[in-house]
């Protein structure tokens, strides 16, 4: 961009210095005429009451458009050297330059010799020798594919004293960033997203950025562009944002706030944009009796079919409407006088083209703030599906009786558990729980087992898990943990004992500790410690049950030692 700002500064001085003159350097049309295609310009300028010289008078879809200039008197001035017009397709252009005796000169020219200058959307052509003799100009347009082609016609005496100033088109550059920075933001959007409107939006940002160097006459200082190219870019480029613009709200709206009728005419006049209006940007030989016309009154329903759909939006409360809304109503009303100027309803300066511009400029930004608040959003939203899914994966990760994790849980947290400190592994057994079942009924074994839970869920600083049946483990971190784990296995009796009725004898628990070291033991192998643990639990069960054994794991494991805290209490 600030290249191109550059490029642009070296070749302004001379536009600058010209400033001054431009009115009187610069003549408008003095009348207008149309006809069809076998009038001769001679023939043009005797014909004085065929002329509307009191505004009016043009017809852009007649074969043949007429543009005289007069000024009876060039003498003390330099008389204009070149015609230059609106960008528009068109067949011919033929100036002819009359002097006071009837004496003519023309000069015949093509569309492709025709000459974008960057100084809005305009071509030059050189205009036959004017001399001090030289009456009046008359330019014949055949084929002309727009009204502003022909009120905007000109003579000047040099590309610089065209209509457009230095200012403009430093606006241009201007709107041309803000442009572009919204279409690197749905770059950077889509990677995270990937959601359809955020490639929609980018077409539209894309397509302004294109209309705006065509439309705006930007891209001849960038590259050799013909009148044709221009022409055709222009229109084609601005349908294609339009069109994209009502896929980009049929996706961007929250799901239900756009009744489907109203969502399928959205998108209708999406793809009618893209065709027909499309199609008449295209501007052929053969459609050019209809193709200005059509373009223009084809976005009427358009315009009225996008506003119905922000309504209704809005009103079943759109948060995304709203950006939308405000993005859009001033871009329809300067695309709405756009639209009255192509058709030919007013004459009035280009410069009011910067309008529509400001409104593009505008819309793509505040669309783009929108985007970035259903950004938030939908990010919102997936931070709470995945809170939800991370609540699911606990309940598969939960034992359904007791409410403790499963042996699933433990093998996937069991390396990370023991790496943050948990060191002690306590395997619990309880001691002939079969007769519990056998003697009082399966339900009354659950019973016990709820309680089992209760009491080792409630130790801090611990992970409790039931691996299966009537077996459970505790993890442990902190100090005096075989102290804490002995406790736990001692309050197992009491708790069952106190909540379990119809049990008539003391059930107890036998436990098999092993100490595992983070120091000794860097990479735990659940399998090996668990095979240990396992191990003591056997030993503690064959010492007569209600009992708790314990070792330290070291990297030379020695023997293992059997406690007898419990003899006392449960005697
Ligand atoms: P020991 O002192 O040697 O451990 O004797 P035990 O009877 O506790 O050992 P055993 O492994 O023979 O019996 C365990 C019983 O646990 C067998 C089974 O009926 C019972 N059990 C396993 N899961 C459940 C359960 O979910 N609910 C109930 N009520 N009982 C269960
Ligand atoms: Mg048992
Ligand atoms: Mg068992």
């Amino acid at each position: 961009m600030l290249l191109h700002l550059a490029a642009f500064a070296a070749a302004a001085p001379s536009v600058a210095s010209a400033q001054d003159g431009v009115s009187k350097a610069t003549t408008h049309p003095s009348c207008f005429a149309a006809s069809g295609d076998t009038r001769t310009s001679s023939q043009m300028a005797s014909f004085s009451t065929r002329w509307t010289c009191e505004g009016g008078g043009w017809d852009a879809s007649a074969p043949v458009s007429w543009i005289r200039f007069e000024k009876i008197d060039w003498q003390g001035e330099t008389p204009p050297a070149l015609f230059f017009t609106r960008i528009s397709r068109f067949d011919e252009i033929e100036l002819t330059a009359i002097d006071a005796d009837g004496t003519t000169r023309s000069k015949t020219y093509s569309e492709n010799q025709g000459r974008p200058i960057a100084a809005g959307p305009i071509f030059t052509l050189p205009l036959p020798a004017i001399t001090d003799e030289t009456r009046s100009v008359v330019a014949r347009i055949a084929g002309p594919h727009s009204a502003p082609m022909v009120t905007e016609a000109r003579l000047t005496t040099s590309t610089a004293r065209t209509d457009w100033t230095v200012m403009q088109l430093l606006f241009l550059a201007m709107i041309l960033g803000m442009l572009v920075t919204p279409l690197l933001f749905d770059i950077n959007f889509y990677f995270v997203l990937r959601e359809r409107f955020v490639v929609l939006h980018a077409y539209m940002a894309l397509s302004m950025v294109l209309y705006v160097l065509f439309a705006g006459g930007l891209l001849p200082l960038f590259i050799p562009v013909s009148v044709s190219a221009m022409a055709i870019g222009a229109s084609l480029s601005w349908a294609v944002g339009v069109a994209a613009a009502a896929f980009f709200f049929s996706a961007f709206v929250e799901r239900g706030t756009l009744p489907p009728l109203v969502d399928r005419a959205l998108r209708a006049s999406g793809w009618w944009t893209l065709l027909v209006i499309g199609f008449a940007s295209l501007q052929f030989d053969w459609s050019q009796s209809f193709d200005n016309t059509l373009y223009f009154i084809s976005f009427v329903p358009v315009i009225a079919i996008y506003l119905a759909a922000i309504v209704v939006a809005l009103v079943n409360g759109s948060r995304a409407a709203r950006y939308v809304a405000a993005a859009w109503i001033p871009l329809i009303l300067a695309a709405s006088e756009r639209l009255l100027r192509g058709l030919g309803v007013y004459a009035a300066p280009p410069s009011l083209d910067q309008l529509l511009f400001a409104a593009l400029a505008l819309e793509v930004v505040i669309v783009a703030l929108g985007i970035a608040s259903k950004y938030v959003a939908i990010r919102q939203d997936r931070d709470s599906a995945r809170a939800e899914a991370r609540m699911l994966e606990n309940l598969s990760e939960r034992d359904p009786l007791t409410g403790l994790l499963n042996r699933r849980a433990l093998d996937d947290r069991f390396a990370a558990l023991h790496r943050s400190g948990y060191e002690t592994v306590a395997l619990f057994d309880l001691d002939h729980f079969k007769q519990v079942n056998d003697t009082h009924g399966h339900e009354v074994g659950d019973k016990v087992l709820k309680v089992v839970g209760d009491v080792l869920n409630a130790e801090p600083d611990s992970v409790a898990v039931r691996l299966g049946g009537e077996e459970f483990l505790v993890l442990l971190s902190g100090t005096n943990a075989e102290i804490r784990v002995e406790t736990l296995r001692q309050t197992i009796a009491v708790r069952v004992a106190r909540e379990v009725d119809a049990l008539n004898s003391i059930l107890t628990a036998s436990v098999g500790l092993i100490h595992v070291p983070l120091a000794g033991n860097p990479v735990a192998d659940f399998g090996h410690i668990y095979r240990r643990a396992d191990a003591l639990l056997y030993e503690a069960k064959a010492g007569g049950r209600n009992l708790l054994a314990s070792d330290t794991m070291h990297a030379q494991p020695p023997g293992s030692t059997v406690t007898a805290f419990a003899a006392q209490s449960a005697a």
